[in-house]
């Protein structure tokens, strides 16, 4: 996406069939003739890439919640079941987890104050997530404590990393897969109306154009993507808001990548920002919910972004990497249904390609009279303006 002007020059990581460059780096390569010859080798083109799938709101109510009681131990494993081998297959995958998890002892709650059992900070991270973003308006439902609680928990996964809401330090965070490194930050709009702790401002990270200017400008040199996470636009809107068209274009002007956004608990349209210099900008204006018991038929279609990140160079003798080139090559979404049954039990979140009018006539949603049909479900779809998978 970005065709740098500067040269990033990178050294390469030890991949063994360009072992002989690499063998000159370390200096083992004592051989004079074949020191030489190694002079003359030609840079080799070299080409990496990696996959980011990211979930919407993960949303648990009360009813949700007890979904995943099973013989008296909480287990959420059975609802993310049908779209495990989706997130395993991506490099990166990002959910926003919409409630905190601050432990037992506050009790477990959904709407308006949600707490969910931590068991499924544990479920979430074994599926395959591995970027939790708790910038959202309910990260302060339990108040700082709580968060500080769920922080503390979500430290203890191993391989996840947690953004939006920290401690203490900078908000940043990369993360580099395959040799491609990702800059995230994220941002809510606001906390339903709870104070961030006087001695803690920046516990959340809020919206505030000059700091996310000052923060993305001293991420951008450092990562090959700059990602950003945004809970924003008001709720249950079918097309993004005014406000939500202004700060994509003001991001797309700070140089993001990728602007992953979510809290209308709707889907909403995917774009590309084209900026007079030539660069491009994708928005997921809103991945709508990733799983929830809200009872609208426009709440139980969400969907999973699904963007393939590309880094092209050349690999000189020397071992070093010159970058001619980043890009987004590829960018779609793949739907998902939120589906339970009329008890509001058996919840399962299941990709649209493989959703069937039996499943379709057992949902709940169905007994409601919601008017749910296939020819709905493609409408939504067909709203989006991006690829299907
Ligand atoms: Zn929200």
């Amino acid at each position: 996406m970005k065709n740098r002007l500067g040269v990033i020059i990178i050294i390469i990581l030890l991949i063994s069939c360009y072992s002989k460059p690499i063998a000159l780096l370390n200096g083992l390569d004592n051989n004079e003739s074949e020191f030489v010859s190694e002079q003359n080798t030609p840079d080799l083109p070299q080409h990496f890439s990696v996959t980011l799938v990211a979930a919407g709101d993960n949303l648990y109510h009360d009813s949700l919640i007890n979904n995943g009681l099973i013989n008296g131990v909480y287990n959420y494993i059975p609802i993310y079941a049908e779209i495990k081998s989706i997130v395993e297959n991506a490099d990166i995958a990002f959910i926003n987890q919409e409630t905190v998890m601050a432990g037992a002892n506050y009790g477990y709650s959904g709407y308006p104050a949600f707490n969910s059992p931590q068991a499924l900070g544990r479920d979430i991270a074994a599926i395959g997530f591995d970027i939790i973003n708790l910038a959202n308006n309910h990260a302060m439902d339990m108040g700082a404590a709580g968060l500080y609680a769920t922080l503390d928990f979500l430290n203890t996964i191993e391989g996840i990393t947690v953004i939006g809401a920290r401690r203490s330090g900078e908000s940043a965070r990369i993360v580099t897969r395959n040799n491609i490194s990702f800059g995230f930050l994220s941002y809510t709009y606001g906390l339903n109306g709870i104070a961030l702790p006087r001695d803690n401002p920046n516990l959340v990270s809020m919206i505030d154009r000059n700091k996310m200017a000052q923060e993305i400008s001293a991420l951008r040199p450092l990562c090959d993507f700059l990602i950003v996470s945004m809970h924003w636009g008001p709720e249950y809107v079918l097309e993004p808001a005014r406000s939500q068209v202004d700060l994509a274009l003001f991001l797309a002007e700070q140089n993001v990548d990728l602007i992953i956004g979510h809290h209308p608990h709707v889907l909403q349209k995917v774009d590309t920002i084209n900026l007079p210099d030539g660069r491009k900008t994708v928005c997921y204006y809103s991945l709508g919910n990733f799983v929830s018991h809200q009872n609208e038929r426009e709440r139980i279609i969400g969907g999973m972004a699904k963007v393939t990140f590309t880094k092209e160079g050349m690999l000189l003798p020397t071992g070093e990497l010159v970058v001619k080139n980043l890009n987004i090559s590829e960018f779609g979404m793949i739907p998902v249904i939120t589906h339970f049954d009329r008890r509001y039990r058996n919840t399962r979140i299941i990709p649209f390609s493989v959703y069937t009018q039996q499943l379709m006539d057992e949902h709940a949603l169905r007994y409601e009279g919601s008017g749910l049909s296939m020819d709905f479900f493609n409408g939504v779809i067909k709203r989006l303006q991006t690829k299907i998978y």
